[in-house]
């Protein structure tokens, strides 16, 4: 019997931030395969087999998942925030889309979820109000010269910018360039937003202006919103909102 999988965003933290489609997909789950990190935020009980994997290993889980499948399992696989936002969901359709022919029988479904970018967005107010762009620093998958090429065109279209994965104690050069650049191409009173671990307890925003900007306030848990030449933070009620018009000139 073939069976099937589901790939589900977890959303970025805490489990109120889930789709109720998602909460009832897990709920109801008896196979769930994930990253070791959002293994754990999935409760064990007696019916369901939890496998973590390294996240490094993505391809492997992929494979995993689809042997589960074809074993005839209902296989869950879990990322954090939406599936399809530089995580399991493509991993999972370019490996199927390189194997044999018995694997594409296989029903995928896939679930979204609430990406980091929009609960950082709206932690502090609209950033995203106007045109933007997303994109990935982690040069694990492509040169940095793509990185550079991308940041500097966004920068010239007056994107606001969206960074996932911005730096990583192995990986610190991409941020800091990435700063290099906003010093050499914006004004230095530009809005930058870190949010880290977006509803989560250890939920931590900044907004600092980019003279302020420094490549250590960004990790693996934070994510990165440039402002365009627009963006502007107003003090409403005492809280600073960061925010994009709509009309651009
Ligand atoms: N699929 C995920 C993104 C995976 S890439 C999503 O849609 O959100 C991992 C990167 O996402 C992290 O390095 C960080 O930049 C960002 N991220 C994920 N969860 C986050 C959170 N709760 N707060 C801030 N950034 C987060």
């Amino acid at each position: 019997m073939k069976g099937k999988i589901t790939i589900v965003g977890l959303g970025p933290g805490n489990k109120s931030m889930m789709t109720q489609e998602v909460v009832n997909v897990i709920d109801n789950a008896t196979d769930i395969i994930g990253y070791s990190t959002y293994i754990k935020r999935i409760k064990p009980s007696k019916n369901l087999n939890l496998y973590s994997s390294d996240n490094r290993d993505e391809p492997q889980r992929a494979k995993d998942a689809i042997n589960l499948a074809l074993e005839g399992k209902n296989v869950v696989v879990i990322s954090s925030g939406d599936p399809g936002v530089f995580a399991m969901a493509s991993v999972v359709f370019e490996t199927i889309d390189n194997g044999p022919d018995l694997w594409h029988e296989i029903d995928i479904v896939v679930l979204p979820g609430v990406t980091a970018m929009l609960a950082a967005a709206a932690r502090v107010g609209a950033p995203l109000g106007h045109d933007f762009c997303a994109i990935n620093l982690s040069n694990n998958l492509k040169p940095w010269h793509l990185i550079e090429k991308r940041i500097r065109l966004s920068i010239e279209c007056d994107f606001v910018i969206a960074l996932y994965n911005p730096r990583s104690k192995s990986r610190p050069n991409e941020f800091r360039k990435t700063l290099d650049i906003l010093r050499e191409t914006c004004d230095d009173n530009r809005y930058i937003l870190f949010a880290k671990s977006v509803f989560s307890d250890e939920e931590n925003i900044n907004i600092i202006q980019l003279k302020n900007a420094k490549e250590d306030m960004a990790d693996m848990q934070t994510l990165v919103i440039i402002g365009s030449s627009l963006s502007k933070v107003i003090i409403r009620n005492k809280q600073d909102f960061f925010y994009t018009p709509r009309v651009s000139i």
